[in-house]
């Protein structure tokens, strides 16, 4: 297995390689140039077995030229309970009614799913400077919508030869978003907030990626980019697992039995885990849709409907913030392996997104989307009203982003009467937006005048749990990280932390 660039104008690497470099010198993103099957005897032989040595199974396949003895210590550092994940397990699934389950992503230490991918990415790449000779020190460039940066500042936390900088909106995030990343430790870590949003932080990024000065100057301090956005392969392979094993626990309940078809809902924003259920579905594993959820800023949607881009439209800030993304980068991906593996098409439609604000795609390449996916969105009357919902009726408290993901598929099982077993993946903990969260269960009332504090409190009597580990205490912790700057500045602030002269 090589990796290929989505745009197609450099050559293939190996996956250490392709993480360590993060985006494509191309801009294109490193992606498998074949999928490997999964047989019926493969699920066969890896049912019953626990998470980590089916991601180490999983990950094999994808990395394969990392050592299989260095797979498995890596795996089992990052995926100890209870020190990462919680006492409940990597990726617990919890029934939710008949045939609907939940696969909850948010265990671990900084209560999304970002988390099971982030814990296991340092050890990648750490390994792949090792693999690939490259004794660099590498520097993390992270844009968030909320969690990715939060997960990854825990994942590379003083790792040795890594320093990790983190660009957020500064209007974008929920509060507890908010103080998790500001109050960050670690000699390391350097947290940004940006005076725009989501889709400028990310072009921000994407841009010093490619600056070549900026390039330039990093090379002459024996230093390197890299991304810990979903853009870097490592991000992408963790997350596939994790279907696979969620499919394995529905067999291990007698949900169903090997081989029968599932549906897998995902709250969506950056294209990056439905990505993984995607690819998943390309293996071998009988998922008969995916269904694609989105909140009001709803391109994906009407992308799935009539194979039309369009990111020229309003941007709205919602009460689910991860998913308020205009431009969805792994849908790159996708349009790589729906159009048959055509990269020239991928560039042509990556230039007009960029010069023009949209593109269509050809009627070949719309009819595979439309076999494989369901697009719908919720706005935020019915994202509230579907907590609310699940809250009564199933005495279970799910968060903004999970909301959506439900609300969505509730719509699928009206539009198509399809209700074979379905995963709805759980993306982050409700605690971390806790003030929708409450609003929507109570009233408006209820978190009027209330602090971030107090509503984590009120959380936890409605849903009867213990505030998470990761946020507990975050009230005493000080601030460290206040550099607040506009998205001309990226770049400046890039060299000014690196020490770097104009
Ligand atoms: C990141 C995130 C999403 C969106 O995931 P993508 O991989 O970007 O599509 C959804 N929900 C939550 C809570 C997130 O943190």
């Amino acid at each position: 297995m090589k990796f290929v660039s989505t745009r197609g104008q450099v050559p293939p690497v190996t996956s250490a390689e392709a993480i360590r470099q993060g985006i494509a010198p191309d801009g294109g993103l490193y992606t498998p140039d074949t999928l490997p099957r999964l047989t019926r005897a493969d699920l066969e032989q890896m049912a019953g077995q626990d998470y980590p040595t089916v991601a180490t199974a999983v990950l094999a396949l994808f990395l394969p030229d990392y050592p299989r003895a260095d797979l498995e210590k890596m795996v089992a550092a990052a995926y100890a309970v209870p020190d990462k994940f919680s006492q409940s397990g990597v990726t617990p699934i919890r029934k939710l009614r008949d045939n609907q389950y939940i696969l909850e992503l948010y265990h671990g230490p900084t209560c999304a799913f970002k988390d099971v991918a982030l814990q296991l990415l340092p050890h990648l790449l750490t390994k792949a400077s090792q693999l690939t000779a490259d004794s660099r020190e590498s520097v993390i460039l992270v844009a968030t919508s909320g969690d990715t940066g939060k997960a990854a500042l825990e994942g590379f936390k003083d790792v040795p030869g890594t320093k990790i900088i983190v660009f957020f909106p500064e209007q974008g995030v929920s509060a507890v978003q908010r103080l998790q990343m500001i109050t960050q430790e670690g000699e390391n870590t350097f947290v940004v907030a940006i005076k725009g949003n989501f889709d400028d932080a990310q072009n921000g990024v994407k841009q010093i990626f490619t600056d070549s000065a900026i390039i330039a100057g990093l090379a002459e301090r024996q230093m390197t980019f890299s991304s810990a956005n979903s853009i870097n392969w490592g991000r992408l392979a963790p997350q596939i697992v994790y279907y696979i094993y969620g499919y394995l626990e529905l067999c291990r309940r007698q949900a169903i039995r090997i081989g029968d078809p599932i549906n897998v809902a995902v709250p969506t924003g950056n294209f990056g885990n439905i990505l993984a259920a995607y690819i998943g579905k390309q293996m071998g594993l009988p998922i008969r849709r995916l269904i694609c959820a989105s909140n009001t800023n709803k391109v994906l949607t009407d992308f799935i409907r009539d194979g039309h881009y369009d990111r020229r439209r309003q941007f709205y800030t919602t009460i689910s913030p991860s998913m308020d993304i205009l431009i969805s980068s792994n849908l790159e991906r996708l349009l790589y392996y729906v159009s048959g593996a055509n990269s020239a098409a991928v560039r042509s439609w990556m230039e007009e997104l960029k010069t023009s604000g949209e593109y269509r795609v050809d009627a070949k390449t719309f009819a595979k989307i439309q076999a494989d996916f369901y697009g719908d969105f919720a706005d935020e009357a019915e994202t509230q009203t579907t907590i609310k919902d699940i809250y009564q009726s199933c005495g279970r408290v799910v968060d903004t982003h999970t909301a959506v993901g439900q609300a969505v598929y509730q719509k699928y099982l009206r539009a198509t009467g399809d209700a074979a077993p379905v995963l709805l993946a759980s993306t982050a903990s409700p605690f971390k937006f806790n003030t929708s969260v409450v609003q929507a269960i109570a009233s408006p009332q209820a978190v009027a005048g209330r602090d971030e504090f107090e509503l984590l409190e009120d959380l936890a009597k409605l849903a009867k749990t213990d505030i998470p580990l990761g946020l507990r205490g975050l009230e005493q912790k000080p601030v460290r990280h206040r550099t607040v700057c506009e998205p001309e500045q990226l770049g400046a602030v890039v060299r000014e932390i690196l020490k770097m002269r104009d």
